[in-house]
């Protein structure tokens, strides 16, 4: 078990993101609006020791009420509408939204559009979204952290520019995800 220990922490000094520059801290609401699950895999793998997102101050909450982002993974189906806005509305103020992966932008490859409420941004402002189906955790680390460091309405680097891009990149005529 020892040696299992020393061997996970040399290989997170070596592979794992650095640690940010500035001290800040974000609570991150999940919500699952209809996905494959297959964000959720890979979403859970932040949480593991190799990328450990919460070292950096990124916690996932149970409660809307506690969350400064929500991130929403899914095609937002008519039934998960509702909720969604629910949660969205319990948030204290600034609050920010993050779509991940591309069924949350409206390119689901799986869904039957007549059963879908999505893209997200129909639903609520969109703040960030992180390509791919799914996005690779290092994606999805890269694009988190990006966050914690940008002040609630700042740019950030892993955002893509216009609808048009989002749903072209990450999908497989777009080269990537
Ligand atoms: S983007 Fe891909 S992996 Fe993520 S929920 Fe949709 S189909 Fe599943």
């Amino acid at each position: 078990m020892y040696v299992l220990l020393r061997h996970l922490r040399r290989i997170r000094r070596t592979v794992a993101p650095p640690a940010p520059s500035r001290r800040h801290s974000l609570a991150l609401r999940h919500v699952d609006a209809g996905s494959c699950n297959a964000c959720e895999h890979e979403l859970a793998a932040t949480a593991g020791p190799h990328y450990d997102l919460e070292r950096h101050g990124l916690t996932v909450v149970a409660s809307p009420r506690h969350a400064d982002v929500l991130l929403v993974t899914g095609a937002i189906t008519v039934a998960m509408a509702g909720p969604l806005l629910d949660a969205y509305r319990a948030m204290p103020e600034p609050r920010r939204v993050v779509a991940l992966g591309d069924c949350a932008n409206g390119a689901c490859p799986l869904a039957d559009a007549a059963q879908l409420a999505g893209p997200l941004e129909r639903i609520v402002a969109v703040d960030m979204w992180i390509p791919g189906c799914p996005p690779p955790p290092e994606r999805i680390a890269a694009a988190l952290l990006d966050l914690l460091a940008a002040p609630p309405g700042g740019a950030y680097s892993a955002a893509m520019s216009s609808a048009t891009d989002r749903r072209g990149a990450g999908r497989p005529d777009g080269g990537d995800g």
